[in-house]
């Protein structure tokens, strides 16, 4: 089908009617559930063939984080979608006032390569809870996740208000042609621009999630094991394409000579002397994002710094391995972009001062993270800086937290979503103001503004104050 017959046939569907009942969407969620439970295995199939993803990476990563937000929403849905009542000012009493969440109509999901899974499904269950259509588009980069949840969404969801588009820059140019009622894009800054100017032309509200470099300030109050140790965990995961993966590290001179070993201890044990052996660590998506990060590496057209860990490639295989680099100044080309791989550059600061004036040098990260113990440095990153998250000892968990908004500011991203904010993504919130006639008491307001009338209005707006 065409995206121009695709979207006509799911704005019939919605404009019948057949998504905005409490059953209808219940089902939806239970069977995207069961769809997620039952094909498990394939579905960590198809992220191993893409990116050579863990069995276990896939399931705590991507395919558990939907599931465990489908029973956040089936567990509070009903409790959500009750109208609220809201007092109403004495001018205009009696009369009842009330916020309504009703279904947008049809949207739109684009999402990007790198945890496909997670970032299609996850915004579909709003979608789906606030009773909308939706036209999914999966990243053309992960092709087997592709492929497999097309076929697994169509066999489980109800097709007339559910779409799969597959494809690439093509058919998401002509998807974006039409109009939807919300468009919900995660990936690059670069194509956030692209979709936030096509939906410009029909007005289309969006949520943006994009990227940036997420830095990790870390000082001598912490336990540096364990920190070496997250963030380890943290920047190789998914070998280090992971929105969310510390970017850069931040600290001073003397705390970075006794990290670098601890990181180093940390990665060996995840995944032993020789990371290529190991089946946990994952591979580069394409040819064109492995030929970019290996030109950051030392001896690369973009290398800078001293590869105190890592460093070697393999091209044929798309292998990068964990690698952590030294003596990185700020205005090299590894800290002009953001990295989305395995590469972990150390710049080193005189304190907490300089490490701030970095981050705010920088454009507004979508996560800040800082290993300290200090209540003081604490207080000092939440209020000096701003990011779409700030954690505390612990890289890219807060996104596993319902109730804590998840996306970005300014260039890292626009609108956040999870638990009940993915609900209010996808949802109008309507006003309903009912006042009853009788008896009038809008008299007051009334023209003419007489004498008479003036003197009452402001005796009675004087006793309202
Ligand atoms: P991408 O922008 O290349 O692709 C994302 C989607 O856009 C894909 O579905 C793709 O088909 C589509 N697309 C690509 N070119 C297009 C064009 N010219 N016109 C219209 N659509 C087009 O992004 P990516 O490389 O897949 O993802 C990497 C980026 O995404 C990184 O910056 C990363 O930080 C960011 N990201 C953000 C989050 C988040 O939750 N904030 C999560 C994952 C990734």
């Amino acid at each position: 089908m065409d995206p121009v017959d695709t979207v006509a046939a799911l704005r019939h569907a919605f404009d019948t009617g057949t998504t905005k009942p409490y059953a209808w969407r219940v089902a939806q969620l239970r069977a995207l559930r069961a769809m997620l439970v039952e094909h498990t295995p394939e579905i960590e199939g198809a992220l191993h063939r893409d990116l050579r993803k863990h069995r276990d990476e896939a399931l705590l990563t991507e395919i558990n984080l939907v599931v465990s937000e489908i029973d956040t929403v089936l567990r509070h849905l009903r409790q959500w979608l009750k109208p609220k009542r809201t007092s109403v000012p004495m001018l205009i009493a009696p009369a009842t006032a009330s916020v309504v969440r009703e279904p947008l109509g049809v949207v739109l999901i684009i999402a990007p390569w790198n945890y496909p899974v997670q970032l299609l499904l996850d915004p579909l269950v709003g979608a789906l809870a606030a009773g909308n259509a939706v036209v999914l588009k999966p990243s053309e980069l992960a092709p087997a996740t592709s492929a497999t949840l097309t076929r697994l969404v169509l066999a489980s969801l109800d097709t007339d208000a559910v779409a799969v588009v597959e494809g690439g820059a093509d058919e998401t140019t002509e998807l974006l042609k039409q109009r939807f009622d919300h468009i919900f894009y995660t990936g690059s800054e670069r194509v956030g621009q692209i979709v936030l100017k096509a939906a410009a032309e029909h007005l289309t509200p969006v949520t943006l999630e994009l990227g940036g470099k997420s830095p990790v300030w870390v000082d001598e109050t912490t336990d540096l094991h364990v920190a070496a140790r997250r963030i380890a965990w943290g920047k190789f995961m998914n070998a280090g394409q992971t929105c969310v993966a510390p970017d850069y590290l931040l600290a001073t001179e003397a705390t970075a000579a006794r990290l670098v070993p601890l990181i180093a201890a940390a990665t060996r044990h995840f995944y032993g002397a020789d990371p290529r052996q190991s089946d946990s660590y994952g591979r580069i998506v394409n040819d064109r994002q492995f030929e970019r990060l290996a030109g950051l590496l030392p001896g690369g057209a973009d290398g800078a710094g001293t590869a105190a860990l890592g460093g070697s490639t393999d091209r044929a295989d798309r292998y990068i391995a964990p690698t952590v680099l030294t003596g990185v100044r700020v205005d090299d080309p590894v800290m002009q972009q953001e990295i989305f791989g395995p590469v972990l550059p150390i710049v080193t600061v005189a304190g907490l001062d300089e490490a701030i004036a970095v981050i705010r040098a920088g454009a507004k990260p979508l996560a800040l993270y800082a290993f300290t113990e200090s209540d003081e440095a604490r207080r000092r990153i939440l209020t000096l800086t701003s990011s779409g998250a700030v954690a505390f000892n612990v890289p890219s968990a807060h996104l596993l937290v319902p109730g804590l908004p998840f996306g970005g500011v300014g260039p890292s991203g626009m609108g956040a979503y999870h638990g009940e904010r993915s609900l209010l993504v996808f949802s109008h919130e309507k006003a309903v103001l009912s006042k009853p006639l009788h008896p009038d008491t809008l008299a007051i307001a009334y023209p003419p503004f007489t004498k008479a009338k003036d003197a009452l209005v402001r005796r009675v707006l004087s006793k309202l104050r």
